[in-house]
């Protein structure tokens, strides 16, 4: 039997950067993971703005991650195949796989001990807790950080629950496009819109990681959508037949590799206020990517976890349920986590609910998005004819990178209840 203070049962996205938290603060850790490389795996692909970002940076390991990924600088924003914007852009592309590996390496740099192999039991109290194998090796730890992803299974055996709040809520569909008769796409990154409800489509988001310009769309259907398998079969044709005036910004383009397809379920934990066990990322509640939040929540999750809660849980006896109730209601978790839940309903309805308020707000979004790209493209071309009008207070503010407090002017204006900074460090 192996001795530690805390075992990270899962080595993803959220189990990698406890990790590396926990291992920097010189706490005795061992994560478990069936794989030594975290494989091919089609999940999140980019950090999408600078708040992301800047939740990244609270854990530490946005370094070592922007190495691997892609900048693209610009993003162009489009809707029914006009061009409304170019707007400067924080999106940095990586593959899911790299993304998660970049951050083991940082792990390893300090003395985390890793195990490939497959957790089969949990048996949890208020003093310590034994962690059992698949292959019989047993762990005893003070502190369990249940970081399994979607799978449920081992929260099951604690007693743990799941509740289903929309089944299937989004479709993600990724794949690699390529220009034809052309070396390169004229935009660094795109990001297209809805043309009508009826393409159930939010938007489609087009952006490089390394040479490959990769597609992220995002469809509500149900799972099974005969459109789905046509989707796989022949993605350039269905794709033209649910956004037709997508290629008067993109030019013909070819489909290259695979279509990955993958629905997601938005569901939460329940009756995790347990002694001994804590839930971080997808663990505790997923998100719907369409709405681009997973990761927001898996770094605020882990960056409050490591950075406040189990240090101060170390210092004292016993890991009781009152203890790490503390964490569960974080204010900054709080606030995180409903933003994410917000976001991804408000997706959903602003782009196929029938409903009057809904149909009056796609219009609103139209109008104030053109309105805006109007006003920067002006301004834009007014730069240098007027240097006095640029340097005005409101101009500055038009033509400024994007504050990492306000809500992401590609992907909607849901905004967190609060920003994620030093400051919610410095509260507690
Ligand atoms: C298609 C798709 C697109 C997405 N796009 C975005 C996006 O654009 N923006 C965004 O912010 N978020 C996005 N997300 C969400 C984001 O990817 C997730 O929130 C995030 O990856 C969750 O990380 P995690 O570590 O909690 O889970 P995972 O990465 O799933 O990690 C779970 C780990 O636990 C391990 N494990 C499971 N069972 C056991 C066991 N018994 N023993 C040992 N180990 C075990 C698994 O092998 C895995 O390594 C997307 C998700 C999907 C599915």
């Amino acid at each position: 039997m192996r001795c530690t203070d805390v075992a990270i049962v899962g080595g993803g996205l959220a189990g990698s950067l406890t990790a590396a938290m926990l291992g920097r603060a010189g706490i005795p850790t061992i994560v478990i993971d069936p794989h030594e490389h975290y494989p091919f795996d089609f999940r999140v692909e980019k950090i999408g703005n600078a708040l992301q970002l800047a939740r990244l940076a609270e854990t530490g390991t946005a370094h070592a991650v922007l190495r691997s990924a892609t900048h693209d600088g610009e993003n162009w924003i489009a809707r029914r195949g006009h061009l409304i914007d170019k707007t400067p852009s924080q999106q940095h592309g990586i593959a899911y796989h790299d993304l998660v590996n970049a951050i083991r390496i940082e792990a390893k740099k300090h003395p985390v001990e890793t195990i490939c192999g497959k957790v089969a039991g949990l048996a949890t109290g208020s003093d310590r807790q034994a962690v059992t194998l698949s292959d019989g090796g047993t762990i005893s730890a003070r502190l369990i950080v249940l970081a399994s992803g979607m799978s449920t299974r081992l929260a099951h055996q604690v007693g743990i629950g799941r509740d289903v709040l929309s089944k299937c809520h989004s479709i993600s569909v990724g794949f690699d496009i390529i220009p034809v008769g052309r070396p390169a796409f004229e935009f660094p990154a795109l990001t297209y819109y809805s043309e009508t409800p009826n393409d159930r489509t939010p938007y489609i988001t087009l952006f490089p990681i390394k040479q490959r310009m990769r597609a992220n769309l995002f469809v509500y259907r149900e799972a099974n959508d005969p459109w789905l398998a046509q989707m796989r079969r022949d993605p350039v044709a269905t794709l033209n037949g649910a956004l037709p005036n997508l290629r008067k910004i993109t030019g013909e383009f070819h489909v290259a590799g695979d279509v990955r397809v993958r629905p997601v379920d938005l569901s939460v934990s329940t009756g995790y206020r347990q002694a001994g066990i804590v839930l971080v990322g997808d663990a505790f509640a997923t998100s719907c990517p369409a709405a681009g939040t997973g990761t927001d929540k898996v770094y605020t999750d882990v960056a409050r976890l490591c950075g406040v809660y189990i240090p101060t849980w170390l210092k004292t006896e016993g890991m009781s349920a009152d203890k790490i109730g503390a964490y569960y209601v974080d204010p900054a978790k709080l606030a995180c986590d409903a933003w994410s839940m917000r976001k991804a309903f408000h997706f959903r309805r602003t782009t196929i609910d029938p409903g009057l308020y809904w149909r009056a707000q796609r219009l609103a979004r139209l109008a104030a998005g053109s309105g805006k790209g109007i006003i920067r493209r002006t301004l834009r071309t007014m730069r240098g004819l007027e240097p006095q009008l640029l340097n005005s207070r409101w101009v500055r503010s038009e033509i400024a990178e994007p504050d990492p407090a306000r809500p992401d002017p590609n992907i909607g204006d849901a905004r967190p209840l609060f920003p994620l900074g030093p400051s919610a460090n410095a509260a507690k």
